[in-house]
């Protein structure tokens, strides 16, 4: 452990990670973003377009959803695409664009960062940061973002266990950072029919195990918008904190990830069929 690290309080239990075991925190934590809590009564949705693509587009949309339901914008600046030739993000530019956005419409903001090199430049600027899954296994990053004083918005990996992930978390929090709310965004298996199937089972045994609030991100996981309002509904059913859903105006001339993104249109939808379903469980969604 870094001397910089929490140290764990509960030492009674043997586990591989004792910051972000559930002994440390029985009752569990809330982790927040800007001024929005996860991991308390509320089931706290993210949205946002997959990537920042030009000023009035972020804006536009993070007016949008923050009318439609949402309590933290989304927006990516970075971008892990999985071709060289696709776009790849907006950069330094698209954070400022980002952050301008989330000052106008007075909700905070998450987004990726994909190096450590550009940790100094962002965290002035955004409310949280996501470490993507193509990052989980990234430790020098994970070691780097341990050592900031944002929440960090930790997926899980496509290929990785529960464990790894844990472990991914513990790293962040030995750095001395354990404001950590893990997403859950789906894991690769062997049906092409949704783009990757959503872990609810590992989604809720990592609530479990550990102290941290866990989120679901329903867009990556089923890549199809038609279905993201069900299994949005089974998150919050299952007692799951969150939900991060990208939204576009216009899907199909999208820059990244329009096949997946819904219109503002279902966005508003589905918010509105998750209010009986949070009630159920005793949860509720924001205003
Ligand atoms: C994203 O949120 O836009 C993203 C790239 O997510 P993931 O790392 O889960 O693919
Ligand atoms: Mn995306």
């Amino acid at each position: 452990m870094s001397e910089a690290g929490a140290k764990p309080i509960s030492s009674n239990v043997d586990t591989e990670y004792p910051l972000v075991h559930r002994s440390r925190f029985p009752e569990g934590r809330t982790v927040s973003i800007g001024n929005v809590a996860f991991g308390g009564e509320d089931f706290v949705l993210i949205a946002g377009p997959c990537a920042v693509e030009s000023g009035d587009q972020i804006e536009k949309a993070a007016l949008e959803v923050r009318d439609l339901g949402a309590s933290v914008l989304r927006g990516g600046a970075f971008k892990p695409r999985t071709s060289p030739y696709s776009f790849q993000g907006m950069g330094l530019e698209g954070i400022e664009l980002l952050r301008r956005a989330s000052l106008r419409a007075e909700m905070p903001c998450v987004t990726e960062v994909m190096s450590v090199e550009d940790i100094e430049d962002m965290e002035p600027r955004i409310d949280a940061f996501q470490i993507g899954t193509r990052n989980m296994h990234n430790f020098a990053l994970l070691k780097a973002i341990g050592e900031t004083k944002k929440p960090v918005m930790l997926k899980r990996g496509f290929g990785s266990t529960l464990r790894e992930w844990l472990l991914a978390a513990e790293y962040i929090a030995n750095g001395g950072n354990d404001n950590i709310i893990l997403c859950e965004r789906g894991i690769r298996s062997f049906s092409g029919e949704t783009r990757f199937t959503l872990d609810l089972a590992g989604a809720i045994w990592a609530k479990e195990e550990t102290h941290l609030p866990v989120i679901v991100d329903p867009s990556h996981a089923t890549g199809l918008p038609k279905i993201i309002p069900a299994i949005t509904r089974a998150a919050v059913a299952a007692g799951l904190d969150g939900a991060m859903v990208e939204i576009h105006h216009n899907p199909e001339v999208a820059l990244s990830d329009g096949d997946q993104a819904m219109t503002p249109a279902e966005f508003k939808a589905m918010h509105q069929s998750l209010g009986p379903v949070a009630a159920a469980v005793g949860r509720k969604l924001p205003k």
